[in-house]
């Protein structure tokens, strides 16, 4: 098994996180209504998020998590037909976003801050 491509990378043959979400809970409501089971749980996990802050790819990290933000609303608009859905999002840990030193209100937060007040 070999885990997803980050958000950033080109991955023609590999669906997206809110895709891939959007597909499971359609299949988990459908069997639903079959009356094949009764209600179900579904864990979707945006692992390659903590993957990229551990690389220190803070762009990539920032992009995974905006994916993983469109995966949520997915969640809801799928389940919204449904009064009795829990969405539940959290983190087993967490990373920070570290901006070091006195970069200029301009500079780009995922370069090198060349333009410090204090280099020139
Ligand atoms: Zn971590």
């Amino acid at each position: 098994m070999k885990e997803m491509n980050y958000s950033t990378r080109s991955r023609p043959d590999e669906p997206t996180l809110p895709e891939m979400t959007r597909k499971a809970i359609r299949i988990l409501k459908e069997q639903d209504e079959r009356g094949a089971q009764k209600g179900f749980l579904l864990f979707v996990e945006g692992g390659l998020i903590d993957f990229a802050h551990h690389a220190n790819w803070a762009a990539v990290a920032l992009n995974d998590t905006l994916e993983f933000d469109q995966t949520v609303q997915v969640a809801i608009d799928e389940t919204s037909d449904n009064e009795d859905t829990l969405i539940l999002v959290t983190a087993d840990h967490s990373h920070v976003f570290d901006i070091a030193g006195y970069p200029l209100w301009t500079a780009n937060l995922f370069g090198f801050f060349a333009n410090s007040h204090f280099l020139s």
